[in-house]
Order: structure tokens, then C-alpha cells, then sequence
């Protein structure tokens, strides 16, 4: 019997998976990520760790997918890092030829993460997904008639970085009034920690949530408050999910995908998000344009990504 590995090279941590074809998950090696050792620290952890697991394997490993947190040039299987040093242009899937003698094929996170729930989570049985992160920031990948999109320059997919609005704030891309600058995890966070200075009575139960502190909001504190009720912490989650409706509508509108299925921090606050969101989305559909596309919530949770790599692996088998 023939097995993958999949790996998942993140900012926090890293996970290498062994998986047969059907997307079981026979073995798993997971650490935190030392962003300070850079390139060569991870590569060392990567070389061990999937050597021991092809070892131990019952099964022949025949391919490895990597998903990767950073940009990927998918064509030159080429990957880069802005907050960790050493990846700058590296042929990562050359080095997993060089030292573990496997053929590799590399892809970024978001993209590895559509993949791994269109194969194995919530897209199952679909034809196209779109899948949504929403943490830190705003991630996206694109399935289309089962085939990951990756546009010209490798950039199908960055759904964070759709103008909404030049009203909206600076976004870490350089841009201004990006999806992301209103409803990633940050963004959200933000605003509750303004509104929580300017009226701290309205955004009371937030704030003592949050250790008190004004400063220590996070989307999970406002998503909370908001479930018990608090008017401020509503207020918040239903401006998010009001542009995050804009965003997917606009992706509805272009791509009228089977489902569109929600990952990250963000979409696990579940029913408190996806409530509004449909509200939104209702209000802003117009009957003659009436579409099909379901909004799930992602499967796999952190582990997308894995899956994913592990399908990449298997398109090389
Ligand atoms: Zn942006």
C-alpha cells in the first residue's frame, strides 16, 4: 500500500502527517514553530521528523505536499517569508528531493487549506469551493471543477486584499480598505478596543472578559459578550459580518461556487457569526440574481492545511 506525507510549515507550529489515499491520517509529528532559528532550524525538524515517520511507515511514502505560511510562487515551487529568515527564494520542493528523496509539490496555506476541506472536510462531494480564513488576517483559496486556481502570478485567492472601501483603514499589504481591515480577527478587535475607550459603559462585560483591560480585547472576548448580549459587542460583530457579507457576495457574484466554506479563529465563533452573516447576505441579494451557494464552516479546523499537503502529495502519485 502506497502512503503521502503532508506538511504544514506555519508561524506557530508545524505538523508533518502520514496519510493513505483516502485522506486517513495514519501518523502525525507536531511541534511549535522557533521562529528564531529560522530556515535551517525548521528544515532540521522537517529532515528528522519525516525520516522517523517514513520509517516507522507500514505503508511505501511515495510523494510529499507541503503547505507553506508565506508567499509561495507556486510555477518555481519557490517559497519566501517576511518574519522569518533564511526563506527568502528558496526551491523548497527541490530540497525535499535533495534530502528525502520524495517528489514535492508546494502550495501557500490558504491554498493548501482549500484543498484539504474540498478533498477531505467540508467541501466533500462539491465540484468548487471558495475557503475563507479569517484570524490574524484573511486568507482565501479557490477549487474550481476540483482544481486549485492559482492565477497568473500566484495570487487566485487573496480574498483579504479586495478593496471594500477608501474609508477603510491601512492594511498590512500597503492597500487601504481591504476585506481584512474590517473583518479579520484583528481588525474586529480593534474596533471593540476603540469603542471600549471611547464608551467603556457600552462594551462593560467585553472589557471585563478581557481581563479588564480595554487593551486585552480580542474577537473571541467581543464574540462572547455578544452571545450573553451586550449591545456594544453586537453592535461590532454585526458591522464585521455586514462587510464580511459584501466580500462573499462579491465572491458569489464572480465565481458562484458550490459552497463557500469559513476557516480561522474567526469562523469558530460558529453561529454567533454565521447568524448576522446570512441576515446580510439576505438583505443584500437581489431576487433575479438568487443563487445556490451554501456558507459552511470549515472541518478540519487547524489541521486544513495538513489535509491539504496530503492531496497535494497524492497529485503526484
Ligand atoms: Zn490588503
Amino acid at each position: 500500500m502506497a502512503g503521502v506525507l503532508g506538511i504544514d510549515v506555519g508561524g506557530s507550529n508545524f505538523r508533518i502527517g502520514l496519510f493513505d489515499q483516502e485522506g486517513h491520517r495514519l501518523d502525525l509529528s507536531e511541534g511549535k514553530t522557533d521562529s528564531s532559528g529560522g530556515r535551517d532550524w525548521m528544515l532540521s525538524e522537517i529532515r528528522q521528523r519525516s525520516l522517523s515517520l517514513i520509517e516507522k511507515a507500514e505503508l511505501q511514502v511515495k510523494a510529499c505536499g507541503i503547505s507553506f505560511g508565506g508567499p509561495v510562487d507556486y510555477d518555481q515551487q519557490q517559497v519566501s517569508s517576511m518574519h522569518v529568515s533564511g526563506w527568502q527564494g528558496f526551491k523548497l520542493a527541490r530540497w525535499v528531493k535533495e534530502h528525502l528523496n520524495l517528489d514535492c509539490l508546494v502550495d501557500n496555506d490558504a491554498n493548501a487549506g482549500a484543498l484539504g476541506e474540498f478533498r477531505y472536510g467540508a467541501g466533500r462531494g462539491t465540484h468548487s469551493i471558495v475557503y475563507i480564513t479569517i484570524s490574524t488576517g484573511i486568507g482565501g483559496g479557490v477549487v474550481c471543477e476540483g482544481k486549485l486556481l492559482h492565477g497568473r502570478d500566484s495570487l487566485a485567492g487573496e480574498l483579504g486584499h479586495i478593496p471594500m472601501s477608501v474609508a477603510g483603514a491601512v492594511c498590512s499589504c500597503g492597500g487601504q480598505g481591504c476585506l481584512e481591515t474590517f473583518c479579520s480577527g484583528t481588525a474586529i478587535a480593534l474596533r471593540g478596543r476603540g469603542l471600549a475607550k471611547r464608551k467603556p459603559a457600552v462594551l462593560a462585560r467585553t472589557i471585563e472578559l478581557s481581563s479588564g483591560d480595554p487593551d486585552k480585547i480580542t474577537a473571541e472576548t467581543l464574540f462572547q459578550a455578544a452571545t450573553e448580549g451586550e449591545k456594544g459587542a453586537v453592535f461590532i460583530v454585526r458591522e464585521a459580518a455586514q462587510w464580511l457579507a459584501r466580500g462573499l457576495l462579491m465572491v458569489i457574484r464572480i465565481l458562484n461556487p458550490d459552497r463557500i466554506i469559513l476557516g480561522g479563529g474567526v469562523a469558530l465563533a460558529g453561529k454567533r457569526l454565521l447568524d448576522p452573516l446570512h441576515e446580510y447576505l439576505d438583505i443584500l441579494s437581489i431576487p433575479m440574481l438568487q443563487y445556490s451557494t451554501e456558507i459552511a464552516l470549515a472541518e478540519l479546523g487547524n489541521y486544513s492545511p495538513l489535509y491539504g499537503a496530503a492531496a497535494l502529495g497524492w497529485e503526484l502519485v
